[in-house]
């Protein structure tokens, strides 16, 4: 039965799954890695991350040809994301370089952009079709319906990538340092590319097992036009045995030392939210005072949903939708409302959710009440409080919910 028209005004048509996306090869590859042991939730989550950062590479008109750094001490030009020189973290050494995070403005429809695609490959792929994925309408980011089941569940995004890997090409005669710009500390430059066409190319990956990183390589590459990233990654993964399974192992190691909050780990630096380090390299910007100032990564940076802010702010608004919807003309159908995310609040769970999460409310008395989440979702942890929402997000084993 098709979704009742006072419901229907909430979403968007339905998005198109598509069999030739990245998004769909990095479902099926982490649908084969839950095959060896790995975690088929958390190998999503690590997808996430890579749909997110090709948003990032892909540019406007191609790759980003300015904001690069020239380091003395590595082989590399970088694209650097965060706020230091990834060669010099691991060797321990911390030099501040202004990166290329977007705005806010722009990170919002990235991460929302990527996790729609994600869900949207990934029920395609294993649910034939059943659970469809739209754009929301305001005050709903995203909708899920199953029309069999008579189940619309609308959902609240706050998402943001763990990690960012960086790009990175080769020394030679592409680096173009930049006029008249301030020396910088530790023999470092910042510049611009001249060229993108048949770059060679490679992600920055920590390693997960020692301090150190490893080059995903892309090869060489056609940076010029809008989807370029999507492309090269895609055709690496299919064409590079293993390499996809490496990258999930590495941000596995990255996940843990930001769960653990790990200071004492390089890869620990090139996590979303890191802070500041210990002991910053000579020319680290200082306050008036001549105290340390700025952060490689700002502390309040989202990853996934756990930023106090935005926690608060989201319990607020499941009872906002909740209220606006659950008393419309369903039709029979089940109206849900959940907070949807990549990541789970690992940090902050325990004090600004936990206590909230199986609230129910009511406005007419006993007989009508309703849940605050009936799910509260993620790639990492599932918190469902209806069954609906327990039988559909099936990407962690049972009892890690
Ligand atoms: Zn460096």
């Amino acid at each position: 039965m098709p979704i009742p028209p006072e419901l229907g005004a909430y979403v968007g048509p339905a998005a198109i799954p598509n069999e030739a996306s990245l998004a769909r090869r990095l479902v099926r590859s982490s649908i084969d890695l839950s095959h060896q042991g790995i975690p088929l939730g958390l190998a999503l989550a690590a997808s996430f991350d890579l749909l997110v950062s090709i948003r990032y590479y892909n540019g406007r008109n191609g790759i980003q040809r300015a904001g690069w750094l020239w380091c003395q001490a590595s082989a590399s030009d970088i694209f650097v994301y965060n706020n230091a020189c990834p060669h010099c973290v691991f060797q321990d050494r911390y030099f501040y370089v202004q990166g290329n995070k977007p705005e806010s403005g722009t990170i919002g429809p990235a991460t929302s952009g990527a996790l729609r695609d994600l869900l949207c490959e990934y029920f395609a792929e294993t649910a034939a079709g059943a659970i469809r994925v739209h754009k929301g309408r305001e005050p709903v980011d995203i909708g899920l319906t199953d029309e069999d089941g008579q189940c619309i569940l609308f959902c609240e995004i706050k998402s943001g990538p763990l990690f960012v890997p960086p790009l990175v090409t080769p020394h030679g005669g592409n680096f173009r340092a930049q006029a008249g710009a301030m020396p910088m500390a530790g023999n470092h430059q910042l510049g611009s590319l001249a060229d993108a066409h048949g770059i060679h190319l490679s992600l920055l990956v920590p390693t997960h097992n020692a301090n150190g990183y490893w080059h995903w390589n892309l090869g060489a590459v056609d940076a010029r036009g809008n989807e370029w990233a999507d492309e090269a990654l895609r055709r690496s993964i299919e064409d590079t045995p293993n390499v996809f399974r490496d990258y999930v192992n590495s941000w596995l190691a990255l996940w843990d030392s930001y769960c653990a909050k790990d200071r004492d780990v390089r890869r620990f630096w090139m996590t979303n939210a890191c802070g500041r380090p210990r002991n910053v390299g000579e020319g680290w910007p200082v306050d008036n005072r001549g105290s340390p100032d700025k952060t490689i990564s700002d502390p309040k940076t989202s990853v996934g949903m756990d930023r106090t802010d935005d926690i608060k702010k989201s319990t607020f608004q499941m009872l906002d939708i909740g209220l606006a919807l659950k008393n419309k003309d369903a039709n029979g159908w089940t109206v849900l409302v959940g907070l949807l995310s990549n990541l789970h609040a690992a940090r902050h769970h325990q004090e600004y959710l936990a206590p909230y999460e199986h609230i129910i409310w009511g406005t007419r008395g006993a007989n009508d009440i309703r849940n605050l989440f009936d799910g509260i979702i993620s790639f990492s942890q599932i918190t469902a409080n209806h069954e609906w929402v327990g039988n559909v997000f099936d990407w962690l084993p049972n009892g890690e919910g």
